[in-house]
């Protein structure tokens, strides 16, 4: 008999309830008996949703972060947020810098949780870090599934993963040498766990699934082995990819069960079967837990029907990952056409999907007849749908050439001609894009959606809106302008919405961090661009000045990485796709006297496969695309591109075989070292190095900026750097932006002076 289980379950709640109860608490509206409140209920919820199997997860749950309160229940709290204040406090302090009742104080760094857009507080460990367990209210969270009549599986974070995600402030990396103590707390953990009577204990390492040095190896020996005389079984989480060099490592760890994600890692379900002994349970992700597709039962059950012959109870049935990367329910999609729902599944759906499929394995096909049958009509219908395959498209992108994605010249000519076109001054100044969203650009958004506004209302309005922005960057004297972006709600909705292939949910919230959801488009068919998607505005804008107004697209890279994408086609053909779409706009940008073009590329680390064997295809195709989009143009037509962080290691080959004309980036942080990755690689086309940190309210004065622009001529040539901020300017008011962007073109006149 096949079980059951998930590794865990959306946290903010069905309508994202605990955004709002935290929200409400933060703004000192609510206390914290109604924000626990809350948080009891979707943890309720959540329980009532994942009954049917045959354990539910416990103490996945959390108020803002999972990685946060591991390293708070092991007591390991940086001295600066320690203070006589109820814990609630000390905890949002870590998180946020700031709680109802606490001192301000820097959080703890945010960053992103393996190749996800889920985002984890990176846990400080000290020196001479001890650990002191308190799991009180982890096991409060158990007593409550439980007297809700649930059969629990606690999660935890394991202590392999903590301390390789963690950091240490300062000195040579000495993460390892807490391993001991940290292994301690740990067997202490599972002893209490232990007491409540628990049998099962789902252990997460996704570190597992990534290249690791031969002393993390050894660490995770190390960790398990000690672990393995715990009075619990422990099953052994792996997701996000296949076990890879780590495979002979983690089959032959002393624990009870071992999980594998056979969606990510579809090609090791065999491999690890063998693997891994008969008696052992073999946990097997084989709904995808991370994407919004109906899963295919047929095939997913009969992928598994000889291992679960052969392994009967000892085979589990789950999800890929944690569910917290999926929308929660599709069931309140009342938006979404009938066709287009029965292909999908969100988090409640993907929980039945399992139950569905082990009863397959455990009482016959038959068993599961009707479901079986919709699932196979559904799996039948996407395939043939003409909605989602368009002969034109794939004519198309079976046609596309080497020479599509190749500029006309090289950019030592390009630059001479554009330089020529455009007669820009040295330290060229301009803004990333986004100017303030200001109350009444949202209010004009919100009406014309509403029907409130008319078309013409509408279009008369944002119109006013960029010639106030035209007027204000001539005012500040900027030499390349924008339009503003008053249009866009969100940089990558905005061109899904025009874009054919792409659908929007009302609720499908995943977590990004804490309290911030994000509403991923779904790319469900051929992508196509029906008509020009910006010329009109960028047109407009450029008919009101004589200054140069450079047209802003969102890349395909990032339109595909901030999207659910389609899993019936390679990314690479999604990608391709998409940069066809935006070549047209490009094209028909310049044809419109647009001579300056941005493609953004904010998410092309982001995509960066976890595994160095396969990062040089995801190198081939995302330039690929890249070079496509920006590849229709003539010479003297300047292409930019924007990407908001500051770690280029990684990636300044491909970066530098975009070959935009213009890069700017984020340096407000740790800039040197950044521009030495662009000096070390002797990048040819010419860089903005951002002088203005768009995230901080503080407005710079012309002396930093000057000073930093002449830092950057250690790196970079002073004919080859543009000056500009960090990122787009929307989250920020005008009250700001002026002052901040005066003093930033100032600097560029004071060094100007100086040539
Ligand atoms: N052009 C966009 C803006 O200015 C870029 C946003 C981003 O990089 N995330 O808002
Ligand atoms: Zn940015």
């Amino acid at each position: 008999m096949a079980l059951t289980h998930s590794l865990g379950f959306p946290r903010v709640g069905r309508r994202r309830e605990l955004k709002f109860a935290l929200e409400a608490y933060w703004s000192g509206d609510s206390s914290e008996a109604l924000l626990q409140q809350a948080a009891a209920q979707v943890r309720q919820y959540n329980w009532q949703v994942q009954q049917g199997l045959d354990f539910v997860p416990a103490g996945d749950f959390t108020l803002y972060d999972h990685v946060l309160d591991t390293a708070v229940r092991l007591g390991a709290v940086p001295e600066r947020f320690k203070a006589d204040e109820p814990a609630i406090t000390t905890y949002f302090r870590q998180a946020r810098g700031r709680a109802p009742g606490g001192q301000d104080v820097p959080a703890l760094e945010m960053t992103k949780w393996f190749n996800t857009n889920y985002h984890y507080l990176v846990p400080e460990l000290a020196d001479d870090q001890q650990f002191s367990l308190n799991v009180d209210e982890q096991l409060a969270q158990i007593r409550e599934a439980r007297a809700a009549g649930h059969k629990v599986k606690p999660v935890l974070v394991g202590p392999v993963t903590f301390l390789y995600l963690s950091k240490q402030r300062e000195g040579a990396d000495q993460r390892l040498s807490h391993l001991p103590k940290l292994i301690n707390a740990y067997s202490q953990w599972l002893d209490k766990l232990a007491a409540e009577g628990i049998e099962w204990v789902q252990i997460d390492e996704p570190l597992l699934v990534t290249d690791i040095s031969s002393d993390w190896q050894q660490a995770l020996q190390t960790a398990y082995q000690a672990l393995s005389e715990a009075p619990v079984k422990i099953l052994l989480a792996s997701y996000f990819g296949t076990l890879g060099n780590n495979l002979a490592l983690a089959t032959s760890l002393p624990v009870a069960g071992l999980h594998i994600d056979a969606v990510a890692g579809r090609a090791q379900l065999g491999v690890v079967d063998k693997a891994w002994p008969e008696d052992k349970v073999l946990s097997v992700g084989i709904v995808n837990g991370r994407n919004v597709w109906r899963t295919d039962l047929r095939a997913a059950i009969d992928s598994l029907k000889a291992i679960g012959e052969r392994r009967g109870n000892q085979l589990w049935v789950a999800p890929s990952c944690s569910l917290l990367h999926s929308p929660v329910d599709l069931a309140q999609e009342d938006q979404l056409d009938d066709e287009l729902k029965s292909w999908l599944a969100f988090g409640v759906q993907k929980v039945e999907e399992v139950q569905l499929i082990a009863k397959a394995l455990n009482e016959g096909e038959g068993a599961i007849g009707e479901a079986l049958a919709a699932s196979d009509a559904a799996a039948a219908a996407r395939k043939s749908s003409k909605r989602i395959h368009s002969d034109t498209v794939a004519k198309r992108v079976a046609a596309i050439t080497g020479n599509d994605s190749q500029r006309q010249s090289a950019f030592g000519d390009r630059i001479a001609k554009q330089r020529e076109y455009l007669k820009l001054p040295a330290y060229p100044t301009t803004t990333i894009g986004s100017f303030p969203q200001t109350p009444t650009i949202r209010g004009l958004r919100r009406d014309w959606r509403a029907g409130r506004l008319s078309e013409p209302q509408y279009r008369e309005a944002i119109s006013k809106e960029i010639e106030a922005v035209i007027r204000e960057q001539e005012a500040l004297d900027l030499d390349v302008l924008v339009h503003g972006e008053a249009e866009r709600n969100d940089m990558v909705e905005y061109f899904g919405e025009l874009l054919d292939g792409f659908a929007f949910t009302r609720f499908g919230w995943v977590q990004s961090y804490g309290s911030r959801c994000v509403k991923p488009p779904i790319i469900f068919g051929d992508v196509s661009r029906a008509q020009a998607m910006t010329v009109e505005w960028a047109a407009f804008a450029q008919t009101l000045t004589d200054k140069p107004v450079k047209g802003m697209l969102t890349g395909p890279v990032t339109i595909l990485g901030w999207s659910f994408p389609r899993d019936d086609i390679e990314l690479k053909t999604i990608a391709q796709q998409i940069a066809l779409a935006l070549r047209d706009e490009v094209v028909d940008l310049e044809q419109a006297g647009i001579k300056v073009i941005q493609i953004d590329e904010p998410a092309f680390r982001e995509l960066l496969p976890l595994k160095l064997a396969d990062q040089s295809a995801y190198f081939d195709w995302a330039v690929e695309a890249f070079r496509l989009s920006a590849a229709g143009v003539a010479d003297d037509t300047q292409i930019h591109t924007h990407m908001c962080y500051s770690e280029f290691n990684a990636i300044i080959d491909a970066i530098a075989a975009l070959d935009a004309d213009v890069i700017t980036i984020e340096t407000s942080r740790s800039a040197n070292e950044l521009l030495d990755v662009f000096r070390e690689y002797a990048y040819p086309n010419e860089i903005g190095p951002g002088v203005y940190d768009i995230h901080s309210p503080r407005i710079p004065s012309v002396d930093e900026m000057a000073a930093l622009i002449q830092r950057a001529e250690a790196y970079i040539p002073a004919e080859r750097i543009w000056v500009n901020p960090d990122c787009g300017l929307k989250t920020r008011r005008w009250d700001e932006v002026r002052p901040a962007l005066k003093n930033m073109v100032d600097a560029a006149k004071q060094l100007r002076s100086q040539v």
